[in-house]
């Protein structure tokens, strides 16, 4: 599942690739991809003809201006993913979304295996019909979130840290692999996922929140965390993989001290810790 991360990566790709683009025509193979408006010609007539303008992000929708008063809203879930290829290649399986551009020699496909992925075409601004993006918390990049905020969203719930961590209403943007990074603290004690969130002390929540930008700054320079079959832009692996510290590595050695990183449910996803390093009460 993408994170904040590649969806960054996805949205810097496609900004070089579409900006300015002006959208021909366009395929739907699979109206069931299509989430609002119900009627794919109201879709299609809402596109084509239009200008592409700015990509903007929150959390993990992605957000595509489209001519002067609308926009194409994405979420791409467990498996999609955008490429450009020419127009005769757009019949190839998993394609359910073909955008031809005036002029050019390469279109846009979606693709998508397992076609979990949400389309959106709204007024500017009106999200009241996506109801995740339309109640999304704040996204860890936006310029206004502050350490203070941060300690205060955590301060007024009593909720297990992981579970707030991934609760896209109050932090947008944050999903499993990042949540078990930045629970982990490189060279100090971290936080175990089980911790109730107004327990934490002051060092505590000032390392995950220097941890989180950290390591979303660390991934989107490697082009995101490109594990299953998930690929951004043209095929482009992302590379963030290698700098795991904890996520994916159960048995294998804790950097910090060498006990195995263990692996346990924790609010009703997999969350991988070192024992000894985040214990599951203050010492
Ligand atoms: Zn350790």
């Amino acid at each position: 599942m993408p994170e904040l991360p590649e969806v960054e990566v996805v949205r810097r790709t496609l900004t070089k690739e579409i900006t300015n683009k002006v959208i021909k025509q366009v395929d739907v193979f699979w109206p069931r991809i299509i989430t609002y408006p119900d009627n794919q010609d109201e879709f299609k007539l809402g596109l084509e003809g239009q200008k592409i303008g700015k990509l903007g992000r929150k959390g993990k929708y992605l957000i595509i201006e489209i001519g002067q008063h609308h926009e194409l809203v994405v979420h791409f879930r467990m498996t999609g993913k955008f490429k450009l290829l020419p127009p005769e290649e757009r019949f190839q399986k998993h394609i359910h979304l073909f955008f031809h551009f005036q002029g050019e020699k390469e279109g846009l496909a979606y693709h998508d295996v397992r076609k979990f992925g949400d389309f959106f075409l709204v007024p500017k601004g009106d999200y009241r019909v996506i109801k995740g993006l339309y109640q999304a918390g704040i996204d860890p990049l936006d310029a206004s979130f502050t350490y203070e905020q941060f300690h205060g969203l955590l301060k007024s719930r009593k909720r297990l840290v992981k579970a707030l961590l991934l609760d896209q209403s109050v932090i947008a943007g944050l999903g499993n692999y990042l949540c078990d990074e930045l629970l982990w603290f490189p060279g100090e004690q971290g936080v175990h996922p089980a911790r109730l969130s107004h327990e934490l002390n002051e060092r505590e929540m000032k390392g995950m929140y220097h941890r989180m930008l950290d390591v979303i700054h660390q991934s989107i320079r490697l082009g995101g965390n490109s594990f299953r079959d998930f690929s951004y832009g043209n095929g482009i692996k992302g590379q963030f993989k290698q700098m795991l510290k904890v996520y994916a590595r159960e048995g294998k050695p804790c950097f910090n001290c060498g006990t195995p990183i263990r692996r346990e449910t924790v609010a009703g996803r997999s969350s991988h810790f070192c024992p000894a390093c985040q214990p599951d009460s203050i010492s």
